[in-house]
Parts: C-alpha cells; sequence; structure tokens
C-alpha cells in the first residue's frame, strides 16, 4: 500500500483527494501556492509546502516545484487530480523518472488519448464507434479541405486536436465559410495549445452528452461504473450530471460499455477514465477520452457504492480493483450541480471572501466542497467552490432531494450559480429527462 500521497492539485477535489487517503491510512502532501495558504486540505494534510505564486503556471502548473516538493517530503506517488497536469503526458513521465508512481495511466496513454485525433483512430480499431468527420487533421490544401466536408455533411465542427475545457472548436454552417474558419480555429489551437493540427467532425444537431465511467487495474482488468449525462452545458462546460443517463437504448448502452472496457483492456489503460460520447438517435459516438478523475465521478459512486478515487489508490498501490464487475450493482439515481463563484448575469469569475456558507444536509445529500466561513475565493483559478450531490431510489426523489438541497444551501459574500440550479431542477423539460447539449443554452437565451 501507498505510504504518502502528494495532492498535486487544490479546491474540492484536493479535499476529495485527502479525504481517500485519510481513510485509507496513507499519508498526506498538499501543496499549495502562495493564494491559497487557507485551503481546507492545507490545513488538514500531514504536511504543506508552499510550491509557489499565485498564478498557476509557476504553481500548480510548474512541474519541478512539484517533484522536489515529492522528493523533500519523501512521498511514493502523485495524485494531479482532475485540470492543471492531470492529463500532461510529460509530466506522467517526468514523475515516473523522477521515481514516484503517477496516479493515472502510461505516459504513453495519456498522450494517445491527449490528442483527439490519435484517441479516434484508438477508438474506431478497438470498434468504439466514433463521430463521423475527417478521419485524421485536415489537410491545408483548400481544395481537400471542402472536399472532405462535402463528404462529411454540413454543419461541421472543426477542433483542436490538442484542444479541452471546450476550446478550440468552431461549428461551419456552410462551405462558403470553411476554409477561413478552419484558418481561424488553426491559429487559434496554435495559441492555446501549441499545436495547429485540427479535425472536422459533423456537428450533430441534437445530441446529448452520455459518457463512461471505467476503472482499470493496468494488467488488463477493466471495470465499468455505467453511464452519467451531461447534457446541461453552457459554452461546452457541464453545469448539472446525473447517472444513470436516462431513456437510453438498453441494447446500445450495454454495447457500448462492453467496448470501453474492451478498448482499456486492449490499450493497457490503468486508473480511472472516462470515455465521451455524443448520443443521438439512440445511437453512442465517441468524442474524447478523459485519462483522468472527472468533476462528476460521484454520481457515479453514488448509484455503484464505489469509492472511485479509492480504486485509483489502490490500483497505484498494485492492488486489484475492490470490486469485479458482476459485484457491481446500479442502483437508484444521483444529480451533481456545480455550484460556481460566479456573476448569475454575466457568468463572470466572481471572487471574494464568503461570509456565510451553509451546507445542505439530510438522507440522500452529499456537499463535496472547501469552502468554509470566512474563505476568501481566489481570483486566480477556476471558479468551482462547491458540488452539491443528491441520490435517491428513483430520478424522482434524487431531482426532489436536490431541489431541497439547493434551498438549504446558503453562501454569501460572493455572486454564486445557485440560483440558476434552484430553477433548473424545477424545470420541467430538464424534469422530464433526456435533454440536448442545446438545452440550457436556449434557455437562458429566451430568458
Ligand atoms: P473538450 O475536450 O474541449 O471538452 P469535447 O470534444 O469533449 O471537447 O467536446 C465538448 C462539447 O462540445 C461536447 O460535450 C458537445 O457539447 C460539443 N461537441 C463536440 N463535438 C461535437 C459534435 N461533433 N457535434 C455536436 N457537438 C459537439
Amino acid at each position: 500500500m501507498l505510504e504518502k500521497v502528494l495532492i498535486a492539485n487544490r479546491g474540492e477535489i484536493a479535499l476529495r483527494i485527502l479525504r481517500a487517503c485519510k481513510a485509507m491510512g496513507i499519508q498526506t502532501v498538499a501543496v499549495y501556492s502562495k493564494a491559497d495558504a487557507d485551503l481546507m486540505h492545507v490545513r488538514l494534510a500531514d504536511e504543506a509546502i508552499c510550491i509557489g505564486p499565485p498564478g498557476a503556471a509557476q504553481s500548480y502548473l510548474h512541474a519541478p516545484a512539484i517533484i522536489s516538493a515529492a522528493e523533500v517530503s519523501n512521498a511514493d506517488a502523485i495524485h494531479p487530480g482532475y485540470g492543471f497536469l492531470a492529463e500532461n503526458a510529460d509530466f506522467a513521465e517526468q514523475v515516473e523518472q523522477s521515481g514516484f508512481i503517477f496516479i493515472g495511466p502510461r505516459s504513453e496513454t495519456i498522450r494517445l488519448m491527449g490528442d483527439k485525433v490519435s484517441a479516434k483512430d484508438a477508438m474506431k480499431a478497438a470498434n468504439v464507434p466514433t463521430v463521423p468527420g475527417s478521419d485524421g487533421p485536415l489537410p491545408d490544401d483548400p481544395e481537400e479541405m471542402i472536399e472532405i466536408g462535402r463528404q462529411v455533411g454540413y454543419p461541421v465542427i472543426i477542433k483542436a486536436a490538442a484542444g479541452g475545457g471546450g476550446r478550440g472548436m468552431r461549428v461551419v454552417h456552410n462551405e462558403a465559410a470553411l476554409v477561413n474558419s478552419v484558418q481561424i480555429t488553426k491559429s487559434e489551437a496554435a495559441a492555446a495549445f501549441g499545436s495547429d493540427v485540427v479535425y472536422m467532425e459533423k456537428y450533430l444537431q441534437r445530441p446529448r452528452h452520455v459518457e463512461i465511467q471505467v476503472i482499470s487495474d493496468g494488467k488488463g482488468n477493466t471495470i465499468h461504473l455505467g453511464d452519467r449525462d451531461c447534457s446541461l452545458q453552457r459554452r461546452h462546460q457541464k453545469v448539472i450530471e446525473e447517472a444513470p443517463a436516462p431513456e437510453i437504448d438498453p441494447v446500445a448502452r450495454e454495447e457500448c460499455a462492453a467496448a470501453c472496457v474492451k478498448a482499456c483492456n486492449e490499450i493497457g489503460y490503468r486508473g480511472a477514465g472516462t470515455f465521451e460520447f455524443l448520443y443521438e438517435d439512440g445511437g453512442f459516438y465517441f468524442i474524447e477520452m478523459n485519462t483522468r478523475v472527472q468533476v462528476e465521478h460521484p454520481v457515479s459512486e453514488l448509484i455503484t457504492g464505489v469509492d472511485i478515487v479509492r480504486e485509483q489508490l489502490r490500483v497505484a498501490s498494485d492492488l486489484p480493483l475492490s470490486v469485479t464487475q458482476d459485484q457491481v450493482r446500479f442502483t437508484g439515481h444521483a444529480i451533481e450541480c456545480r455550484i460556481n463563484a460566479e456573476d448569475p448575469q454575466t457568468f463572470m469569475p466572481s471572487p471574494g471572501r464568503i461570509t456565510t456558507f451553509h451546507a445542505p444536509g439530510g438522507p440522500g445529500v452529499r456537499v463535496d466542497s472547501h469552502i468554509y466561513d470566512g474563505y476568501t475565493v481566489p481570483p486566480f483559478y477556476d471558479s468551482l467552490i462547491a458540488k452539491v450531490i443528491s441520490y435517491g431510489e428513483d430520478r424522482d426523489q434524487a431531482m426532489a432531494r436536490m431541489r431541497q438541497a439547493l434551498d438549504e444551501l446558503v453562501i454569501e459574500g460572493i455572486s454564486t450559480n445557485t440560483q440558476l440550479h434552484r430553477e433548473l431542477v424545477r424545470d420541467a423539460s430538464f424534469m422530464a429527462g433526456g435533454v440536448s447539449i442545446h438545452y440550457l443554452e436556449s434557455k437562458l437565451e429566451d430568458g
């Protein structure tokens, strides 16, 4: 078993990892920037090391500082959480070359999946269904590009191979706009991701975002923990997630989960991962794989009883998964609302001091959050400050518990999107289940 884990992250996920370590008797090392000395997990960790100034580039993204902290504290392993360096193959490689365990897949796997073009190729080879498109990077020659556009059929979406976080994508509605749009996306991608490789996909009109959680011991034993629906999005960013995805064709669901498990075994996947799909007209179409724990992992934990972070720590300790696929029982329904420190009208980040925080509770309510009375949300990082998660025997009960939980939630001193969530869990279409990825934005436009 691992003895000491360095948590290379901040906020709610750092606290989530710390809790899992403590429950397993593993010592923890928190690393934090100068802006983050007051984080809850920094107080609770066995050791805490300041790794640099507030800017992420000089702290949470600064690999040498993190690896030095692991050396100084004599940690065995580094848990990257999500965001920051979690899907940076070079970092994973440096961690392992420095003699530490990287809690995640092998660096080759991260590299393969980090390039969305090679990820799609790998999935096609493993018989996972993908969104039809350019089958590889788009050529520079305008005529070839136009020919591919005709074959795929409009509208199409141009996506950066190295893109992430909902950035580096552009929808093109007709041939006249194609060449120019590709050029803009290429230069944006070069600036944002350091690579101007782009590819084309058919732009699906009314898909849902449905994803499958997997976990693998790295020795050919993979299980899936079912699916999640993350269709409520704004600017390609998830706002509410739930598990299982409602109203999914049962045969397609089984086949898709089985294909993901098989693909993991074929590529020698290790640890937790998520296959993201668009789901339309009863079919799944792979868009990308995330090689890390995800923000929305708790909804899968609640419907399966499997602690995903604990499984990550077990795999990193070279222990088998604690359950086999046959032992995974899917019961009930779970919903997660992402509470962000943001202006409810403009959606701009709203950092500042929280004067009052009251967390909801009661049966079937879980809150994953690092905030507390008097905590100041710094302006330098992601605006996620809490995840309110509800569980019920069925979707209606989970939804009712979420309505109550959101009504109990009090966060004063800064602006948050709590009111939007209160409205969404009372929205007739969302309550009916199965809205598309465009639903939230069109609702916000109409409102
Ligand atoms: P990122 O890595 O930036 O999250 P993804 O490839 O996962 O990018 O896509 C993010 C979101 O963009 C999806 O959840 C979906 O809402 C939208 N999207 C991506 N590809 C398509 C497509 N081919 N058709 C329609 N929407 C898409």
